[in-house]
């Protein structure tokens, strides 16, 4: 397979693989990103990239995603063993490599940490982290309004604000059942939650 060279080129392939509300959401994210990038000073293109690739292995099912990871030797933790979602993440960053020939280090961190955040994210990361959250195709849940104005003024607290809704949706599963979080996640939260010296509030719950 050769490897594509440009943002068009991987486009039309992920046209291809992609289901058209994926496809259709990753539009979204490369361009949510471009514009974050605009905004913040960070280089459009390395966002644009990432934005476009940062789902490139979602079509693939669980089952295959760990398939994919036993096969290329990609590290799978206990919680990823149990919610194998998470791994489109890592898959999807060993793809973009390997399927579409993109060797930024950058754009392959910033796909690996859309999905949990991490702490101490980079710009590029903190930007794809965002646009995928909030990006025009994303449904108004609650909040979400708020989110996206927020995205465009500081992006630290966006970060700090979507990790909250995050955990705090997680935790609560309609079929009562607790929804496990990923400890990035959870990690991911404390640092903007002390990076933000919000210290004092207390999150519901756990
Ligand atoms: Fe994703
Ligand atoms: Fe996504």
């Amino acid at each position: 397979m050769s490897l594509a060279k440009d943002l068009m080129e991987i486009e039309e392939r992920l046209e291809k693989v992609l289901s058209a509300k994926r496809f259709f959401h990753t539009r979204g994210v490369m361009y949510t990103s471009a514009a974050l990038a605009m905004r913040y000073g960070a280089d459009m293109e390395k966002a644009m990239y990432a934005g476009l690739l940062h789902d490139c292995a979602k079509y693939l099912s669980e089952e295959e995603q760990l398939a994919q990871c036993r096969k290329h030797d990609l590290p799978v933790r206990e919680v990823e063993k149990e919610n194998p979602y998470l791994l489109h993440a890592k898959v999807g960053a060993y793809f973009a490599k390997t399927k579409y020939g993109m060797e930024d280090q950058e754009i392959l961190d910033a796909i690996t940490w859309h999905t949990t955040g991490k702490p101490e994210m980079s710009l590029l990361e903190k930007i794809v982290f965002v646009a995928d959250y909030m990006e025009p195709g994303r449904k108004n849940i609650e909040g979400m309004e708020e989110i996206r104005s927020m995205a465009f003024c500081d992006l630290d607290q966006t970060v700090y604000q979507i990790l909250y809704n995050t955990l705090n949706y997680l935790k609560k599963d309609k079929n009562g059942k607790k929804k496990e979080i990923d400890c990035m996640t959870q990690e991911a939260y404390n640092y903007y939650k002390k990076l933000l010296g919000k210290g004092q509030e207390k999150q519901e719950g756990r």
